[in-house]
């Protein structure tokens, strides 16, 4: 039956559209950090961070469904929904970042935020790391390093190396941050001088896609302080960070003690209902307005405002940043007691973690699609990243228990033994 269903999507979707896996999972039903199949076998999900409270969280069904069966149209209309869960989010942010634009997408938030960028400063340059991705609009797709857009990428963008945990540039922690700000530096000359001038910098907090190295806390110090010398915008792409992800803040950018002008939010934020987020400070958003005006016929519509706000109500009643920082600290240490030659880095904080994958002091792809694979046979589901695919990707939904970290680490290690 799945190998069936297999073989339609592909013959209705088109090619190059791939599913996990050398078989792929089907999936039927998810409850809490478990999903099924149409088997009705059972995996641990270390891999969603998009279902964020948990998969099928009956608070944000519930509203949805409330809410679904009240009311459902766009923003043009008086709605309370918006109005109220906007306050809400705003109020988890530094005081300057007060206005927001509801959108679908982490894509499209981004999409925004380069506009912002454009319309605050008159100038198109942007920059961003390399080995990135935010997103799959023909703008933001430039800065995303999966597949070079066709006829290069534009002239307007900048690529920085991304920080790397095991070929650090620099010494020591100030080295590093030293280091990436010159290089940010650099890029600013060089769009400057090219007559493009420099916009922003959009950055994940976490360099999530890039690898998720170990950051000093101050490592974008030098670096916030040469975008705003510079005069372009400080974007903090929070599509992977957000909502606590990390433990201890809610946001990946307030860890690393910055003040962006700019943040974008997306995945965990409605627990896999499509939302996603622009927050930006008023100075910004006025000036955005005045340049290009925006319309997104579903952002923002009640439906979606009910499944943010109940996502955020789990977040808060149960603790979930405290929470994502202890059973962190606990799986972090069990990561670190993992045994295998291989093993040339284990790094993350919160409930987000990264095993870098070396063998000879080579990338490891080969390992880590085995060990993602074996995961998979055995009932967890995990992911890959980095530019070699050698890192092993673990994201589980944030009520994630001290059991199950223990059932994760021992598939984990039964793979690596096999
Ligand atoms: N930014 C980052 C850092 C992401 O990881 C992603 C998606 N993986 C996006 C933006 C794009 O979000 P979406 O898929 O919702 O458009």
């Amino acid at each position: 039956m799945s190998s069936d269903l297999a073989a339609r999507r592909a013959a209705v979707l088109g090619p190059n559209v791939p599913t996990f896996y050398e078989t792929p999972v089907h999936l039927v039903k998810g409850d809490g950090v478990w999903v099924w199949d149409a088997d009705g076998r059972k995996y641990l999900d270390c891999y969603n961070n998009v279902p964020h409270v948990g998969h099928c969280h009956p608070h944000v069904v519930s509203a949805i469904a409330a809410q679904a069966a009240q009311l459902n149209t766009h923003t043009r209309y008086l709605h309370a929904g918006i109005v109220e869960y906007c306050e809400r989010l705003t109020a988890k942010f530094q005081t300057q970042l007060d206005q927001v634009i509801m959108v679908c997408s982490g894509s499209e938030a981004n999409d925004i935020a380069l506009r912002m960028a454009q319309a605050v400063t008159g100038k198109t340059g942007i920059i961003a790391t390399d080995n990135t991705y935010h997103g799959n609009t023909m703008a933001v797709s430039q800065l995303s390093s999966r597949k070079p857009p066709i006829g290069g990428y534009a002239d307007h963008i900048r690529r920085i190396p991304a920080p790397d945990t095991l070929r650090p540039v620099g010494g020591t922690a100030d080295d590093q941050a030293a280091a990436f700000a010159r290089e940010l530096q650099t890029a600013i000359d060089d769009l400057e001088a090219s007559g493009h001038g420099f916009s922003g910098f959009l950055f994940c907090p976490t360099f999530a896609n890039e690898g998720l190295p170990d950051l000093p806390q101050n490592f974008m110090k030098p670096a916030e302080q040469v975008v705003k010398a510079a005069g372009g915008l400080l974007i903090a792409d929070e599509v992977q960070p957000g909502f606590g992800r990390g433990g201890e803040t809610w946001w990946g950018h307030e860890w690393l003690g910055l003040s962006p002008d700019v943040v974008t939010l997306g995945k965990p934020m409605a627990n896999g209902h499509p939302v996603a987020a622009v927050v930006a400070r008023r100075a910004v958003m006025a000036e955005f307005r005045n340049a290009f005006g925006y319309f997104n016929t579903f952002g923002g519509n009640p439906v979606s405002c009910a499944a943010a706000a109940a996502t955020l109500d789990v977040i808060e009643q149960d603790n979930l940043v405290d929470h994502a920082k202890n059973v962190g600290a606990v799986f972090l240490r069990e990561l670190h007691s993992m045994d295998h030659p291989s093993i040339a880095s284990r790094r993350g904080r919160g409930l987000f973690f990264a095993l870098e994958l070396e063998t000879d002091g080579a990338a490891d792809e080969a390992l880590a699609a085995h060990v993602v694979e074996y995961a998979r046979n055995h009932g967890l589901l995990m992911g890959r990243s980095g530019r070699n695919r050698n890192i092993l990707k673990l994201r589980p939904p944030m009520p994630f228990s001290n059991e199950n970290v223990a059932m994760a680490c021992d598939i984990l290690q039964a793979a690596f033994k096999a």
